[in-house]
């Protein structure tokens, strides 16, 4: 039993292919957790990585509290079951289970009760004596899992086990699967392409397309909550219907049109709260989409605002439910984005070509934007977008007063506010009520009234109060006006480009009380002509990524946060532009060749002075490939 974590997880395949690009997760003990995607996406790969058939390119993989990357498979405590079962074809089934358990030398009787138990889990007692040629599919696969269980893995990886049975013999072997975890209390990571199978077993699952993870989480939360356009079409059946449109705001109210037709429908404005307000503009495009689920035929009379007009195309009965396909009218038989789908229990009397009233459920609408295809509605938004006034080195929004810190300089303007969510910081001077306190993955998103306007902001901890105290970081705050960005955040972190490189050093060694001095060599990071010394862990990294020759003749970039880096006797050099007063501390604007780096500092220094980050925090890519190394 173990947890698993994933750290920057990448595969670069000999050929150049980038199977999997950063995938990051911590998965708990005893999860059930499913990868999902479409062929070739990375699913197998990063399930093989974990299992050790597969050298990991770069990142840190852990079993437990113990770094596995270079651990053989054998060694990882850890058993994977495959889609082809991979039996041994001239043993029984007895001794295909006991095969592993005689390789580790256990004793007759210890093998004897592990197969025997295993045999009753699965319920194949009575095919023991029998040949895999003799058997089933499903009995074959059963039997893969026993030879899996008896070595009592911390962690179970299956991929694509039941692809090769029926449709019937796979839903029957989903359930036997997901009781099989239940009894075993074993973490589980189990590989499909298929979306069903994924929501009936995950208690987790991440979605992945071409290499990258889309999404992570609940099957309920992916149903309802999908982060893009793929995972939306992906999760489901049948698929979400799309449609092309835009979106306009009124005062209360915001119009949804959909392109390609003549159709329309109005939603209250506060189910827009989260959306970026550009996006509200009645000219950006967007996809929306409705599951077949959340669209019924229209019966009686319905609220005005949600009903379109569909033409039948045709229908398809599947017993205990209809699915009903149409276009909205005004659509065109080429316009893809018309098409809709329609779930009903049945019972109408509907024909191609007929057109009918359909009741779209506007709380389930889902909304993507065009060009980045992420949901407009994130669960956690970004930003509150406001309005603005700079006036005299203060910030006037929501009918309040900021003073501004003196690091911030701006010429008196009317613009639009960037406030992160992030940036509303707690124990201020300004006063507001909790609307409301919402956790999503364990952080909790706050609806406050400030002023009687609204105000979006994050906390670790639930916020019990009606009333909070509130501040801003000014340090992250963006003012645009007049489409020029006239307050800009400081950056996060500050990057150099380097090289991996050896130097040949001399090291004291203290021996039967005398003090040698011995030639040793010392790998680190040359960054703007300095030499920074690398750990061995470090130096470890970058080895096993990318070899030794390929080590030195790459190209890395290194990040540091702004917090991380100091000024020091000696170190990169550079010059001071200003020093930036945010009241809660300072920082140094500086330049270093072409670039601007800033670094926090109490101290006010000037002119030129030189920096060293802390080498145990920095961060460390491989340019080329875009490959996060440390
Ligand atoms: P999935 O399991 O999601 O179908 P895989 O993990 O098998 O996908 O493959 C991910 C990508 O890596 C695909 O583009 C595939 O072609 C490529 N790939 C898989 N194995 C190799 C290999 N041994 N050499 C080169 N490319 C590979």
């Amino acid at each position: 039993m173990a947890n698993v974590s994933l750290k920057h997880i990448y595969k670069v395949y000999p050929n150049g292919t980038k199977a999997v690009n950063d995938f990051n997760m911590e998965i708990e003990d005893k999860e059930f957790i499913v990868f999902v995607g479409p062929s070739g996406c990375g699913k197998s790969t990063t399930l093989r990585m974990i299992a050790g058939l597969e050298d990991i390119s770069a990142g840190e993989l852990k079993v437990g509290d113990t770094v596995v990357n270079d651990v053989e498979p054998k060694d990882r405590d850890i058993a994977m079951v495959f889609q082809n079962y991979a039996l041994y074809p001239h043993m029984n089934v007895y001794e295909n289970i006991a095969f592993g358990l005689r390789l580790r030398k256990l004793s007759k009787d210890e093998i004897h009760n592990k197969v025997v138990e295993a045999a009753d889990i699965l319920g194949i007692t009575e095919y023991l004596g029998k040949k895999p040629k003799e058997m089933s599919g499903g009995q074959r696969q059963r039997v893969a899992l026993g030879r899996a269980i008896v070595r009592e893995p911390k962690v179970m990886l299956l991929d694509e086990p039941l692809s090769n049975l029926d449709a019937k013999l796979r839903t029957q072997m989903r359930a036997e699967i997901a009781k099989l975890h239940k009894k075993l209390g074993t973490t589980f990571i189990y590989v499909t392409h298929d979306q069903v199978e994924a929501m009936t077993m995950g208690t987790r699952i991440v979605v992945m397309k071409d290499g990258f993870v889309q999404q992570i989480d609940t099957p309920k939360n992916l149903y309802s909550y999908p982060a893009n356009k793929f995972v939306a079409g992906f999760i489901g059946t049948p698929q979400m219907s799309f449609f092309e449109g835009t979106l306009k705001k009124h005062d209360e109210s915001v119009t949804i049109k959909f392109d390609f037709s003549d159709s329309e429908i109005t939603v209250p404005y506060s189910m827009l709260y989260k959306a970026k307000p550009a996006i509200l503009d009645g000219k950006t495009k967007v996809y929306i989409g409705f599951r077949a689920e959340d669209v019924s035929i229209a019966e009686g009379e319905q609220e005005k605002g949600a009903v379109v007009n569909v033409v039948v195309s045709h229908r398809e009965e599947l017993g205990s439910e209809t699915l009903i396909y149409g276009d909205l009218c005004g659509g065109s038989e080429s316009a893809v984005n018309s098409k809709i789908i329609i779930k009903d229990s049945g019972g109408y009397d509907i024909k191609s070509g007929d057109i009918i009233k359909v009741a779209l459920d506007i709380d389930k609408i889902h909304l993507f934007d065009k060009e980045t295809e992420q949901s407009v509605l994130p669960r956690i938004p970004e930003y509150n977008y406001l309005d603005c006034q700079v006036k005299n080195g203060k910030l006037k929004f929501h009918g309040i007063e900021c003073e501004m810190p003196s690091a911030i300089k701006c010429a008196d303007v009317d613009g639009e506010l960037l406030l992160p969510v992030n940036a509303i910081v707690f124990g201020g001077k300004l006063k507001a009520d909790v609307k409301t306190c919402e956790q999503f993955n364990g952080i909790n998103l706050l609806m406050l009234s400030l002023n009687g306007k609204r105000l979006f902001a994050v906390s670790s901890e639930k916020i019990e109060e009606s009333t909070v105290n509130v501040g801003i970081d000014f340090k992250k705050i963006t003012v645009v006006a007049d489409s020029k960005t006239v307050i800009e955040p400081i950056p996060e972190t500050n990057s150099f480009d380097c090289s991996f490189v050896k130097r040949k050093s001399v090291r004291s060694i203290e021996e039967n009380g005398k003090t040698q001095n011995k030639k040793a060599v010392e790998f680190g990071f040359m960054a703007e002509g300095v030499f920074f010394g690398a750990s061995d862990e470090s130096a470890q990294k970058i080895f096993s990524a990318l070899g030794v020759k390929n080590a030195f003749a790459s190209q890395y970039r290194m990040e540091c946060s702004i917090y991380d880096i100091e000024v020091s006797d000696s170190g990169i050099p550079a010059e001071v532009n200003s020093i930036l007063d945010y009241g809660e501390c300072k920082f140094l604007k500086c330049t270093v060749g072409k670039n601007t780096v800033y670094v926090k500092s109490d101290k006010e220094y000037g002119g030129k002075i030189f920096l060293s980050p802390n080498m145990d925090k920095i961060g460390i890519s491989e340019k080329e490939r875009d490959i996060k190394l440390i």
